[in-house]
């Protein structure tokens, strides 16, 4: 893929989208308010962006009612939706480089990133779900031997998405994809970190053909369009991804509004266990710095605790170690960097105050540990490693988000499960091994929605992508995705 050079100049050239997308236009907040949308690449201002609120997100969700009941994009055969689907996804895909440079400068992360991963990932997934829509066949029951039993699947209606920051545009588009490819009108509540991508696609969206009112994008903070999309009467499910503290949220506006469906992706605290029969010791160190230290361990796959085997503990740590120092942050802007900078200052804070936890309580820390490129105005924090952690500790229990990796070691597979399993969270493990035994046994008692088995990444978008435990529940990505964004309705048909 050929990936222009000149990014900072490009900058320019951006023109940012900073109002809310409804019923197909561009509209502000119906209060007129707004809030900073901040580069935390140098802390600077990009635009003015329009703060919504309650209003802006009943207006939102009536146009969505209306496009859902006009059967305008519901009731349009399949291969007509898949048609409107590709063109979407071969814009996003024309508009690589914007979309790849409006995320980098949002969220602080590699332009290489964004453009070689986030930007080409969502239009893969569009075109996926899409391709999808007509390969998918409905059911026919035995019945009772007098009728016809047929199970169907409906489109639900009205979804809601809120929408995290650490991948901003491709979160939302794990949510957008099978919900449209399903038939639904959606409402988009990006995170106030980062809404810039979800706006500026929305117009591609419409460009693409998707009727007005089906997708909508509202910008604004969490306590106020966040929980008004979460409350609100009208809304058939709300898909969300974010915080465990905020996931409990969904589940408490829906109980108290219309019991709408929910479904969360809350993130983890992965273990990544290294057996003391590795293969390739040296793979394994390279995937394993990669593991916590890409996107600056914003990722809530994060492989955040890393359980060795007391065998091949020094050897293998040195080997992590100098992969992390060879990850310097830098100019996200310079396509040969390879860690950006943190989301925002808070996030930034809240990582070093981590740090510093993990240091009080008597880990000991054997790499990194600092905010570092001050001079930039963002907020960037080296790769850092923790040794002697217990799985106690608040480093071990904790997500952190950010670049922090906590090492704990043990004696024999049992002791691995364990520590592996004393988690709240479940959303993926990690195991290294050459003995398939071991890895069939462990990946079976390992708690958590992926395993993988010597990676620390693998399976894509065909595969089910969730958690068990307080990671949540529901599944992104794979046809299971459909679940979510679907009724089955069961019809009988007497035979006389
Ligand atoms: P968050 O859960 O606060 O925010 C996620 C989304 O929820 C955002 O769109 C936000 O505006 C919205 N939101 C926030 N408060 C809300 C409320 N009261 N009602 C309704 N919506 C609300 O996450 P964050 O503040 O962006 O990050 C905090 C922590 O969450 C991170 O440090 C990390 O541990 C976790 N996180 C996890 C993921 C993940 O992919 N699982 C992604 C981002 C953050």
């Amino acid at each position: 893929m050929a990936v222009a050079e000149n990014w900072k100049e490009r900058t320019s050239e951006l023109d940012y989208r900073n109002q809310a997308f409804i019923d197909n236009e561009y509209v502000d907040a119906a209060s007129g308010e707004t809030f900073e949308c901040i580069s935390p690449i140098d802390g600077q201002v990009l635009t003015q962006i329009a703060s919504c609120d309650a209003e802006d997100i009943d207006r939102a969700v009536r146009a969505a009612r209306t496009s859902f009941e006009s059967g305008a994009w519901a009731d349009l055969p399949a291969a007509k939706r898949k048609r409107v689907l590709f063109k979407f996804a071969d814009l996003i895909a024309a508009h690589a480089d914007e979309l790849a440079l409006l995320e980098t400068l949002d969220m602080g992360k590699p332009i290489s990133s964004s453009r070689r991963e986030d930007i080409p990932g969502v239009a893969g997934t569009v075109r996926w779900f899409a391709e999808a829509i007509d390969k998918i066949y409905d059911e026919i029951s035995p019945a009772d031997g007098k009728g016809l039993g047929l199970i169907t699947r409906e489109p639900l209606g009205v979804v809601g998405a809120v929408v995290p920051w650490n991948f901003p545009l491709l979160m939302a588009a794990w949510k957008f994809a099978p919900a449209l490819a399903a038939g639904n009108s959606i409402v988009i509540k990006p995170a106030e970190q980062s809404p810039l991508t979800a706006l500026r696609v929305a117009e591609l969206a419409a460009e693409a053909g998707l009727p007005q009112g089906v997708f909508n994008v509202v910008p604004g903070f969490g306590t106020s369009a966040g929980q008004a999309l979460g409350r609100h009467m009208d809304v058939d499910a709300l898909a969300f991804t974010g915080s465990t503290e905020v996931g409990k949220l969904f589940l408490k506006y829906s109980g108290e509004s219309n019991m709408k469906i929910i479904s969360l992706e809350c993130g983890g605290k992965s273990p990544n266990i290294i057996m003391e029969d590795t293969e390739d010791l040296a793979v394994a160190a390279q995937e394993s710095a990669l593991g916590i230290f890409y996107n600056s361990g914003q990722v809530c796959v994060a492989a955040s605790r890393l359980l060795v085997h007391e065998n091949v503990r020094e050897a293998f740590l040195e080997k992590v170690a100098e992969f992390g120092t060879k990850m310097v942050p830098g100019d996200p802007l310079n396509s040969t960097t390879k860690l950006g900078s943190m989301v925002d200052e808070n996030q930034m804070n809240r990582v070093l105050s981590y740090i510093e936890k993990g240091k009080s309580e008597g880990a000991k820390l054997s790499l990194g540990g600092s905010q570092v490129r001050q001079n930039s105005g963002g907020y960037y924090i080296e790769p850092t490693i923790f040794d002697q952690v217990s799985n106690d500790m608040t480093i071990a229990r904790e997500e952190i988000f950010g670049p922090v990796l906590s090492t704990i070691t043990f004696k024999n597979p049992e002791e691995a499960l364990q520590i592996a399993n004393d988690t709240v969270y479940g959303l993926r493990a990690n195991v290294w091994t050459s003995n398939v035994n071991t890895a069939h046994k462990m990946a079976k008692a390992l708690k958590a929605g992926t395993v993988n088995v010597n990676t620390t990444d693998g399976g894509g978008i065909t595969m089910p992508f969730g958690g068990y435990k307080q990671s949540g529940f529901g599944r992104d990505s794979s046809l299971h995705a459909f679940d979510k964004y679907c009724q089955l309705k069961s019809t009988y048909i007497r035979i006389t």
